[in-house]
């Protein structure tokens, strides 16, 4: 299943401009998402056309960001109650939500489409996949992407917004607490996800955010009453929606700190990326993430065949289907090329 580049090709062609940063720039590639705009080239050499390098000192300089902090302490606190209200039907609700919505929310949508373009979808299936991505916990689609795609134009050098070079610990969560405000937060998403921000129902699922996480609490309460009384439904409440928004939490930012940190590299790119064979069991296929950083358009991670991807697995399925198409394939250009 894995689409392998031949590794003298990468390490050939022109993949290394701007700072951090590997990418094709092949141009069949690009043309293949180029009326969804475009991102993916500019992300290339964002290092030299950026003037605004200094995220960190912006993030500082505007404090902490209570909402963030108090939803991520709320949700870790929710998460306690685990242990006394456990059951086996929360327990499988719990893990079945977290594969939705880490390997078809995050990992598919937010990550694979929305920020990188690996593949296109009909308009309403993109909202769908945004919203799913939106009940990850993980903030609205808009600064996701803006982030992500800052995190691969800096990667860990200056402007990264989550590098494990200021820190383990703070590229694995506590990067988000500083958020940018204002003005600054209008340039920072106006720079890095022009395509989404300027989309009114991509910022209208942005805005029901919370509220999609209260009514989806609230479902669970009731499907649990229903199933089996009070215990019930603070087991679906406690398994379906805290601990498993932890878990999805926790699993995709293993992706900016342990992939950042420990595991073995296939490509010489020139940040630290690792593909680490635990993190890509845990967020379905991006702890491949040293392939990812030096193919980032490509919509398989797993590069060699023991390389799992499970979230590629779903996006074949989807072609398969006709739900997805122009998938990203660089063995494809590499054939064409012969
Ligand atoms: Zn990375
Ligand atoms: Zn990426």
């Amino acid at each position: 299943m894995a689409i392998a580049p031949d590794e003298n090709e990468l390490l050939t062609k022109d993949s290394f401009e701007g700072g951090g940063i590997a990418v094709s720039d092949e141009p069949e590639v690009n043309s293949v998402a180029a009326d969804e705009a475009l991102w993916q080239e500019d992300t290339a050499t964002a290092m030299d056309k950026d003037e605004h390098a200094t995220e960190e000192h912006e993030r500082s300089q505007q404090g902490i960001n209570y909402p963030v902090a108090f939803w991520l302490v709320l949700l870790h606190v929710g998460a306690l109650a685990a242990p006394f209200c456990f059951s086996w039907q929360g327990l499988v609700v719990c893990l079945a939500l977290y594969w939705f919505n880490g390997s078809i929310g995050v990992c598919l949508g937010y990550h694979r489409l929305l920020t990188h373009g690996s593949f296109k979808v009909h308009r309403v299936t993109r909202y769908i996949i945004a919203f799913l991505g939106g009940l990850s916990g993980e903030g609205q689609a808009i600064d996701w992407v803006a982030n992500h795609r800052k995190h691969h134009a800096h990667s860990d050098h200056d402007g990264d917004p989550h590098t494990p070079r200021d820190g383990g610990i703070w590229a694995h969560m506590i990067w988000m607490c500083w958020s940018l405000r204002g003005q600054h937060y209008t340039d920072h998403v106006n720079r890095w996800a022009p395509d989404l921000a300027k989309d009114p129902v991509m910022r209208w699922i942005g805005h029901m955010f919370l509220p999609s996480h209260i009514l989806s609490g609230f479902a669970l309460l009731g499907i649990g009453y229903w199933m089996g009384g009070g215990y019930m439904a603070a087991s679906m409440l406690v398994w379906g929606l805290f601990v498993r928004l932890i878990i999805v939490l926790h699993v995709t930012w293993f992706v900016n700190s342990w992939a950042h940190m420990w595991g073995y590299r296939n490509y010489e790119t020139t940040d630290d990326s690792r593909n680490n064979w635990l993190v890509a069991i845990l967020a379905f296929g991006e702890g491949w993430h040293n392939n990812h950083h030096a193919y980032p358009r490509m919509a398989s991670q797993g590069h060699k065949w023991w390389e799992f991807d499970g979230t590629y697995v779903i996006i074949r399925m989807m072609k398969w289907t006709g739900l997805a198409w122009d998938v990203v394939d660089y063995k494809k250009i590499s054939d064409r090329k012969k």
